[in-house]
């Protein structure tokens, strides 16, 4: 049997068997992938630095009787810095959670450019965490065909001018007429910031004169509507 190569994100790594973890690795190619990357928990282990969340490399995988098998591993980029500041870690170790929650094992280019760009990004701009990891689950959710709707009321059809409110039950906004006890209001500011994020890229965000606290409710609020879908 001939191995398989690809460029992949290690998402999560678990013990597995005396030496050996059992990785899942994310790639564009093949999307979600269990591997086991063998005799990486002895010291001297060249292949160590791939057992580990975030990791990127070139994989050549074989094919195993039980699980395939990481038959070489070339190392494109470690994302260490992603571990240097807890916040962060916690918003990129999420992300990681999210893709192997949604995706599957199938061609995701996508999905795989989306998680990328994010993790390449963030490494460069730590302190815009919020911002970025509320674009990288708006980019995510319109991927998975659940894009947020900032355009009209979820109720009426109505347009979403400044008076929006935020329906739990109806995970999506609504208009002043149709807001009702379980729906939170929305200010006007981080409605504002959602269809900015929606719009703009990564980088072009970084660059946008945006309030800190603004971002906060933003991203709990795209983190809410990620969960509600997903879970
Ligand atoms: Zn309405």
């Amino acid at each position: 049997m001939e191995n398989t190569k690809c460029d992949a994100i290690v998402l999560s790594a678990k013990d597995y068997k005396d030496y050996d973890k059992l990785l899942t690795i994310f790639s564009a190619l093949f999307g979600k992938q269990n591997v086991v990357l063998k005799g990486c928990k002895r010291p001297q282990a060249k292949q160590r630095f791939a057992g580990q969340p975030f990791f990127f490399g070139e994989f050549m995988i074989a094919k195993g009787r039980g699980y395939d098998v990481v038959a070489q591993v070339e190392p494109k980029k470690s994302f260490i810095d992603l571990t240097i500041d807890y916040d962060v870690y916690l918003d990129a170790s999420l992300a990681l959670k999210a893709i192997d929650k949604t995706c599957l094992s199938q061609n995701s280019e996508r999905p795989f450019l989306l998680l990328l760009t994010y993790l390449t990004v963030l490494e460069k701009h730590l302190e815009s965490s919020s911002l970025l990891t509320s674009k990288f689950y708006v980019e995510l959710l319109n991927l998975l065909g659940f894009g947020i709707n900032v355009d009209s009321c979820i109720s009426c059809g109505g347009q979403l001018n400044d008076c929006v409110y935020f329906d739990y039950s109806q995970n999506s906004f609504v208009c002043k007429n149709c807001f009702r006890y379980n729906s939170i209001k929305v200010s006007a500011s981080v409605f504002e910031l959602i269809k900015t994020i929606k719009t703009n890229k990564f980088l072009k965000l970084l660059q946008l004169p945006l309030k800190n606290e603004d971002i906060a409710v933003a991203k709990k609020l795209i983190c809410t509507i990620f969960d509600r879908i997903i879970t």
